[in-house]
């Protein structure tokens, strides 16, 4: 009965054993191929030292080998029905603790503060619920917590937009936020295959490995990602116009717009797309002191 929950076999039996029926709103697709897992591990480089925050263990296919590679587990799952299962399943584990909790609402610098060790690596792992993955993502991130890397299994055109290079289609404000914060890298792709039920798109493990200091340096970090989502409002317009939109509607705001983008040397012309993330930091920080 033990090992390797992450089989079409096991997976079957457990669901017949506690009548679970997955639920499509919580993103429910467990993952039955335990060679996919073995690729996560070794993305997040799981070892003894590395403490895990897991999010949405599920029935426990990923939690099961991530107790068995790292020091510890932390877990947060929302659907209650589960605790049963991940009880009695992941008996054997004295390293796992399950937070009946929705991530979205956990206060994680307290979670930090209480939980780690300074001298801990913590990485935080996932088969993330898809309708959730960039709020999940972006809050991490944004709370500046001391985790060492990400590695998530996501929707592939998700990670594909994560991970995108200036001037293709999927580049956008998304990726310049993790750009951001993080270098980015797809793993692998996943088919769709390994997940019962399957869902109807293919996936990627896409790892993040957070920065020391953010990859530009801007004056007003609010104020530079107002400025990035407000470039890409409408992609099809210019960044002039999309600036318009935000800055311009008095005639000094458009003469002010027309000087800061000469003094960076960007020509208003451009599609926000074509931006590098140096070049958004140059314009953020020469607004912000210009008082545009
Ligand atoms: N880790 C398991 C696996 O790989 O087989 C399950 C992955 S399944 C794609 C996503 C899991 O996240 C489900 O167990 C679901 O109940 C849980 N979940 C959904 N929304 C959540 C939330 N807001 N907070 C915590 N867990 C959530």
């Amino acid at each position: 009965n033990n090992k390797n929950i992450a089989t079409p076999s096991r997976t079957k039996q457990i669901l017949k054993k506690y009548g679970l029926t997955m639920k499509k709103s919580l993103g429910q697709n467990f993952l039955v191929e335990p060679g996919i897992l073995t690729k996560m591990l070794a993305a997040g480089e799981i070892d003894k030292d590395t403490v895990v925050i897991e999010i949405g263990p599920g029935i426990g296919a990923l939690t099961e080998r991530l107790a068995q590679e790292a020091k510890q587990v932390i877990a947060f799952e929302v659907d209650r029905r589960l605790e049963p299962i991940l009880k009695n399943e992941l008996a054997e584990y004295d390293n796992i603790e399950v937070i009946f909790q929705d991530i979205l609402e956990a206060n994680l610098p307290e979670l930090f503060a209480d939980r780690f060790e300074p001298t801990d690596r913590i990485v935080v792992a996932a088969n993330l619920p898809y309708y959730i993955t960039t709020p999940i993502i972006m809050n991490f991130i944004e709370a500046n917590l001391p985790v060492d890397a990400y590695v998530m299994m996501m929707q592939k055109e998700v990670a594909e937009r994560m991970t995108a290079s200036p001037g293709s289609k999927n580049y956008g404000s998304l990726t310049v936020a993790i750009d951001y914060y993080t270098e980015a890298e797809i793993s692998f792709i996943v088919p769709r295959t390994v997940f019962v039920p399957q869902p109807n798109v293919d996936s990627a493990v896409l790892k993040l490995k957070r920065r020391e200091v953010p990859k530009v340096t801007v004056e007003n970090e609010a104020f530079y990602f107002r400025l990035t989502r407000g470039s890409f409002q409408h992609r099809r317009k210019t960044l002039w116009n999309n600036l318009m939109g935000i800055y311009g509607k008095t005639d000094e705001a458009k003469e002010a717009l027309r000087l800061g983008l000469e003094a960076v040397g960007i020509e208003g012309s451009r599609r926000a797309e074509t931006l590098a993330i140096e070049e958004f930091a140059a314009l953020a920080n020469e607004f912000y002191q210009s008082d545009v």
